[in-house]
């Protein structure tokens, strides 16, 4: 018999296990609103003109060798992911005090800050937020972090637990890494306004905590680059330290691409350059060196203004297309007269709602209209169509009837 005859069946992954059940559902009528993937008004997914023309662009060009990048990435790619999220302006790019690697996707990427972090860093204990996106915990946890939760989400209002988040991060140890969204916060769709930011960069900067970004979203929330990239240059200007990791799966739709970055900034250019040699040590035993194709096409694209400028407006579309369909959401509930106030699910930002539905809800919505989501009534508003709202606004109301 096998020598892995004790091994367990695992569980499926909670998220990714949403696309599994739906692939099995035979009925005509399924939506899948599990996955934060785009999709069009069609349900299809979507490869970005922009990155059409860049891989054009590459496959021309007949200099393009599959040689390994060195362990840090194409360095290319990591000035112009610096400069896209931290300002092209930013004093700390000027003052060269960024360590930036290429990562594999936001997830390599956090994990990589991870493990630098526990190696490197004089406090152990990651905050992140309650509830936030399943897999950070676990990423942080084999990093070697200790993971605690600082309050985030109040159910009662739908809204930010500002009050809360403060307290807790207040008693938090000197020097504490604290794990923030940059924008669009996953699962709740809930961020802090400007002035919130503020005053969580006050209390952060005046007990030592380290802020550790999750830019999962830019450009994505709210259409624009700049405005999702304003917590963490708010962070950055002040002069203090702070680590992003950045991912292209969303803005520029290249999912299974896995490209990202991570970056620290750091005080001076004597520590950045250290802070890279150990992010070196980090990366080579783990995966030695990133893959070139979809750094390539990032690169590509962010270089060449005419290409940049193509992008910002398909990006523009994809968080159009997201916002309108808040809108036609809300306004079916609102016409079929489906009892509570959703007005959250204008409120809210980015690919989520985060409905208020209860497990029991969910799995009545799965079971009776074949909607698929997570069972926490978490909905990716980039799974539905002008088709699939009047649907899935029936299935909200018999749920809550
Ligand atoms: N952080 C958050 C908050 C996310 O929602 C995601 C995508 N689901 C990621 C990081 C990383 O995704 P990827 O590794 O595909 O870039």
């Amino acid at each position: 018999s096998s020598v892995f005859v004790n091994i367990l069946q695992a569980p499926e992954d909670p998220i990714l296990g949403v696309t599994v059940a739906y692939n099995k559902d035979p009925s005509p009528v399924k939506v899948n609103l599990g996955v934060g993937a785009y999709r069009t008004e069609e349900g299809k997914p979507l490869v970005l003109n922009v990155v059409r023309k860049a891989e054009q662009l590459l496959v021309n060009n007949p200099s393009g060798v599959k040689e390994y990048l060195p362990i840090t990435g194409l360095a290319e790619f990591n000035k112009l992911s610096a400069k896209l999220i931290f300002g092209a302006e930013s004093p700390a790019i000027r003052e060269n005090r960024v360590a930036t690697v290429q990562g594999l996707s936001g997830t390599g990427s956090l994990r990589v800050g991870g493990e630098f972090l526990a190696r490197h860093y004089f406090e152990r204990t990651i905050y992140i937020p309650q509830p936030t996106w399943g897999n950070h915990p676990k990423i942080f946890t084999l990093s070697g972090l200790a993971v605690k939760y600082y309050r985030y989400y109040d159910p009662a209002t739908r809204g930010l637990n500002f009050h809360g988040l403060l307290e807790d991060l207040s008693s938090a140890p000197p020097g504490a890494i604290v794990l923030l969204h940059a924008c669009a916060h996953n699962p709740t769709g809930v961020d802090p306004t400007l002035e919130q930011w503020e005053q969580i960069r006050q209390l952060m900067r005046s007990k030592g905590l380290l802020p550790f970004f999750d830019s999962a979203y830019q450009g994505f929330a709210s259409g624009s680059l700049d405005a999702d990239a304003q917590s963490v240059r708010m962070f950055v200007a002040d002069g203090g330290e702070c680590l992003a990791a950045q991912s292209y799966a969303k803005n520029m739709g290249l999912y299974g691409e896995r490209v990202g970055a991570l970056s620290i900034v750091c005080k001076s250019s004597d520590v950045a350059g250290r802070v890279e040699s150990q992010l070196k040590l980090v990366i080579r035993p783990m995966y030695s060196n990133p893959p070139i194709h979809g750094a390539s096409i990032v690169a590509t694209i962010l270089k060449n203004s005419e290409l940049y400028n193509e992008w910002t407006v398909e990006l523009k579309m994809m968080a159009d297309r997201i916002i309108s369909m808040r809108r036609q959401l809300f306004d079916a509930l609102s016409k079929r007269g489906t009892p509570g106030d959703w007005s959250h699910i204008l409120k809210q930002i980015g690919m989520f709602t985060f409905t208020g539905l209860n497990s029991d809800q969910v799995a009545f919505m799965t079971k009776e209209f074949h909607i698929y989501m997570t069972s926490d009534g978490r909905i990716s508003m980039a799974g539905l169509s002008s088709r699939t709202v009047p649907h899935l606004a029936d299935a909200i109301h018999a749920a809550v009837a």
